[in-house]
């Protein structure tokens, strides 16, 4: 692909030694019991970038005991929402401090650009500081009409110990998603990031002693999801699992929670849809599209897989799309202004090349890409940009979610088609319409499937904001304040004044 704009880097940027990743259990760094190590070699450069401890049962058992007994114990739940914020506000300073450490770890590992890794590592830093304005606003409901003699209340309190389990994609945002709500309602948490990438996660545990987290309040295990994550969900004395990840292993976490009925809060994938009316800003339209679909090389849970365009305008609008695409910037994850990196793993690079040469056999049309994408010097899990034509709603490539830079273009002659293309999936995370009438942005926002809806944007996200999917996306809520209330149980409180109790047993 000639005309497409690609980055390389020199190499004095990688790192001469692996990070060691450890384990961060009572407040303390530590190997595993068998002394296991994973390596992690970067999608990108082929390098080594880190050793994470492998964690097994003897690792998941302890930090899962430490949780309980941080929360049995009171030194973290029983603080008040003021002191909690006061650490949390600190976690937040100390990450942008950081920022450039974590972001490069985190390109590193992912293959994700080091401009947008510095921008999610340091951006993280408002969910903490967003999350410990919450930590002071627990609140429940007063009942002073029951009768003279009642007064009863409604209490919010922490859940519990919560096991947090993340994936690969991104790696400190979501678990910023997740970790600082969880500590500011005065839960305990046990956390496993990706093995993939694990180590902006284990170097949390310094900065959270240096903030002041009590020792067992948040621990880290480090290791695949069986057995880690399986243990984490199974386990009796977790109260709580928040997962995000595949749709596949939420179902097997539900499952595993279900012999101890623990609460279980699912951020899973998606196949998210960006309808574009005839009347839309086509400019702008075009731009979020390319945006959507090219965003982490694709492998973001909302990103744009399907582009459902009416048929008067499906030409010129994929046309503008395809011309947008070769100048986004692929390259060098380390290079600046590289805007598209690298493929997680080879056999994720291999599974998005075989949706799409299933799709192009099955009768779509290759508007642009393809294939993988050669980038000088560095590995091969680099895929090109790629526009799908002529997809029919009952391709693969139009359901699945392919988790790469691919999309498929779907047409309509109507609202109501595009409204029921659109729903046409067994995901519902998020969803958008561009159109200069407000009206038919409305009606499609009422009636879309989706967690999230967009309308003349696309990706714009906040703290305040709940962020969840519908159907088979996920349930419960994260972020703003409903995912807040995931952390917190609810218990009605009824007091009687006085001695006017009936009694229930007459006594003679
Ligand atoms: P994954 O489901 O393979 O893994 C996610 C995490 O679960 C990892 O830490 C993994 O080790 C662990 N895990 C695996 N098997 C487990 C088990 N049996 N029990 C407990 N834990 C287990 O997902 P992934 O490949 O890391 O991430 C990509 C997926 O995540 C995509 O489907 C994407 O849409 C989804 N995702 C969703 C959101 C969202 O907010 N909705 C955000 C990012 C990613």
């Amino acid at each position: 692909m000639k005309d497409l704009t690609i980055l390389t880097c020199a190499e004095q940027a990688l790192p001469q030694e692996p990070f060691q990743a450890r384990h961060f259990i009572d407040g303390h760094y530590v190997d595993s019991a068998d002394g296991r190590v994973s390596d992690r070699i970067s999608p990108s450069h082929g390098v080594l970038v880190s050793q994470a401890a492998l964690g097994g049962q003897a690792e998941t058992e302890r930090a899962i005991a430490s949780a309980r007994a941080a929360f049995d114990d009171g030194r973290w739940s029983r603080l008040s929402g003021k002191d909690r914020a006061a650490v949390l506000n600190k976690v937040a300073d100390l990450i942008e401090a950081n920022q450039d450490t974590l972001a490069q770890i985190e390109t590193l590992e992912s293959g994700k650009p080091i401009s947008q890794a510095r921008g999610e590592c340091g951006g993280a830093a408002d969910l903490w500081r967003f999350a410990a304005s919450l930590a002071r606003t627990v609140q429940g409901d007063s009942h002073n009409t029951l009768g003279t003699d009642i007064l009863a209340t409604v209490l919010k309190e922490p859940i519990g110990v919560v096991s947090i389990i993340t994936p690969w994609n991104f790696p400190f945002w979501i678990l910023s998603q997740k970790l600082p709500f969880a500590l500011a309602a005065g839960c305990t948490c046990i956390v496993k990031p990706s093995e993939m990438t694990p180590s902006t996660t284990a170097m949390l545990g310094d900065l959270l002693n240096e903030a002041g987290l009590p020792a067992g309040v948040c621990n880290i295990v480090l290791g695949h999801g069986d057995p880690v994550g399986a243990l984490m969900s199974s386990h009796p004395a977790v109260d709580m699992v928040s997962f995000t990840g595949s749709t596949a292993v939420g179902k097997h976490i539900t499952k595993a929670a279900g012999d101890t009925l623990k609460k279980v809060a699912l951020e899973l994938g998606g196949k998210n849809p960006q309808v574009i009316m005839p009347d839309a800003d086509l400019d702008q339209a075009a731009d979020a599209v390319t945006f959507g679909i090219y965003f982490n090389v694709g492998q973001c849970c909302n990103g744009t897989s399907r582009l459902i365009v009416h048929e008067d305008i499906a030409e010129a609008f994929v046309a503008k799309v395809v011309a947008l695409s070769k100048q986004v910037r692929f390259g060098d994850p380390l290079h600046p202004d590289t805007q598209v990196g690298a493929i997680v793993t080879p056999e994720h690079a291999s599974k998005i090349d075989g949706y799409v040469k299933t799709a192009i056999d099955q009768g779509a049309h290759c508007a642009l890409g393809g294939a993988p994408l050669e980038v000088t010097g560095l590995g091969q899990q680099f895929y090109q940009p790629t526009v799908l034509t002529n997809v029919s709603p009952d391709m693969a490539i139009a359901h699945d979610e392919v988790f790469g830079p691919v999309l498929s273009v779907l047409t309509f002659k109507t609202l109501d088609d595009a409204i029921a293309l659109a729903n046409d999936s067994s995901y519902g995370l998020s969803a958008g319409i561009w159109s200069e009438n407000v009206h038919t942005c409305l009606e499609f926002s009422r009636r879309a499937e989706a967690g999230t809806i967009w309308t003349n944007t696309w990706m714009d996200g906040f703290p305040e904001l709940a962020f969840g999917g519908m159907k088979q996306s996920g349930q419960g809520r994260e972020i703003g304040s409903y995912g807040f209330e995931e952390f917190l149980e609810v218990k009605s409180l009824v007091m009687r004044i006085g001695h006017s109790r009936e009694p229930w047993v007459q006594t003679s």
